[in-house]
């Protein structure tokens, strides 16, 4: 579990922006639902034997005798929220975003936390495959805006209840003709779960499932359908993807589609995955709400400002205008800390070493803030009300008036090297 200071919440901060801009455009609004559940939510939907809830769910009882979790996932909560409030009696289709930290007992390693973020996005309402598409292109565009383009999109198809139990027992009669080159946990997954066999990062695990039957040659018609429109739609929205049959997810949850956002990064690791969903056409119903088929996805957070800071971008903020008083004396002091205070009235991102000091070390103050600009304010400038701009990285110094240092400050805005304090950079 990490803590995130000053000067690294700032690339969190510009994903979570972005994500709120481009969500929004899409109509998905914001669901924030509270960070424990009941334990029975997950183990209904997630699935008692998926790692998530097997093995990695903080689970308390709280002083009521009741069982309780940490949140591992948003998808449950958001479904739970969704039924509890009878959406569905509102409106027929449903677009909603979350984001937010997610808990798992997870070994250690890179791009692997017990508390992570996720971003998240589900649809409820439509059965079509248009929606799986609009949701793909959701991603898309986001990882476009975040300037993420090495991330190839997995997608594959699970079936339906009609289709799946013939795939079921034959990866099953194959997976135990097979049972001794499989993992220890896959043997085990062999008598639960087989389908998290195809899961597994164990290499012989692969090797095997690789080899094995293929799950889009036992989909029933309407599968089949839902697939080749699917992929057709992502042809029309120019979105490029890999089908892979081995792809099934991690959890219970899906029917039909399935799919995976991969990022090739070296600083990743084995946690190349960067988000990935699916369709979830029965889960409301299991959970006792309506028969509404849904899909979505989840991002983790983390992983994408890891990729992010590989970038080499920076995202901290840094001050328009720092702002020296050259006397000590308390009228100077008093009209520094004034002026500040009304440039930031103004909309501006000023800076003012509250301890005062020496001329000299407030202008290394001011050199080392990264400000764009600096003023000093002494004596002669409160007499005659005129100030000189100094533009940090050299050039003229710019006169300006004390009363329209705004003015000024909105009109060096306009030039191409801009104040960047809303801005990242290269
Ligand atoms: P999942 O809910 O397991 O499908 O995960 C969706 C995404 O959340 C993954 O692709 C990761 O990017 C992220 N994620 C899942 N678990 C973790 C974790 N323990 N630490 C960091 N990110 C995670």
């Amino acid at each position: 579990m990490n803590d995130l200071l000053p000067g690294e919440i700032e690339v969190w901060q510009f994903v979570e922006t972005t994500a709120r801009t481009l969500f929004g455009r899409f109509g998905y609004g914001e669901v924030r639902t509270p960070m424990v559940e009941d334990t029975a939510l997950f183990v209904r939907s997630v699935g008692e034997e998926t790692d998530i809830v097997g093995k990695e769910m903080y689970t308390f009882e709280d002083k009521g005798g009741r069982s309780l979790s940490l949140r591992p996932e948003g998808t449950a909560p958001a479904a739970r929220a969704y039924i509890e409030h009878s959406v569905s009696n509102v409106e027929p289709v449903s677009r909603w975003f979350y984001m937010g930290p997610m808990f798992r007992y997870e070994r250690m390693k890179t791009g692997r936390y017990r508390q992570f973020s996720q971003i998240g996005a589900e649809a409820y309402g439509a059965k079509e495959p248009a929606q799986d598409a609009e949701l793909m292109d959701v991603v898309v565009q986001f990882l476009e805006a975040l300037g993420l383009t090495d991330v190839t999109l997995n997608i594959n198809s699970l079936g339906d209840d009609a289709c799946r139990p013939a795939y079921h027992a034959k990866l099953v009669e194959y997976l135990n003709a097979h049972r001794e080159e499989l993992c220890a946990d896959c043997q085990q997954r062999l008598e639960r779960n087989p389908l998290r066999v195809l899961d597994c990062k164990n290499e012989k695990c692969q090797a095997v499932a690789g080899a094995g039957p293929n799950v889009l040659e036992f989909l029933c018609e309407p599968c089949r359908t839902h697939f080749t429109d699917l992929q057709r739609k992502l042809g029309a929205l120019g979105i490029r993807y890999v089908v892979n049959h081995r792809l099934v997810r991690g959890l219970d949850y899906y029917t039909r589609t399935v799919f995976e956002f991969i990022a090739s990064h070296p600083a990743l690791g084995t946690a190349s995955t960067v988000g990935g969903g699916g369709r979830y056409d029965k889960m409301m119903k299991g959970l006792g709400g309506p028969d509404v088929p849904a899909v979505g996805f989840a991002m983790g957070l983390d992983r994408l400002v890891l990729l992010l800071k590989e970038g080499g971008k920076t995202f901290t903020a840094q001050p328009d205008l720092f702002i020296v008083a050259a006397d000590v004396d308390a009228a100077c002091q008093d009209a520094a800390l004034a002026l500040t205070s009304r440039l930031r009235r103004e909309g501006f991102y000023v800076e003012f070493d509250t301890r005062g000091g020496s001329l000299k070390s407030q202008m290394k103050r001011a050199d080392k803030s990264g400000a764009r600009f600096s003023l000093v304010l002494g004596g002669d400038e409160l007499r005659s009300g005129q100030a000189k701009l100094k533009p940090m990285a050299g050039g003229d110094l710019i006169p300006v008036a004390l009363g329209s240092v705004a003015q000024t400050l909105r009109q060096a805005a306009t030039q191409p090297s801009s104040p960047s304090s809303l801005k990242t950079q290269e």
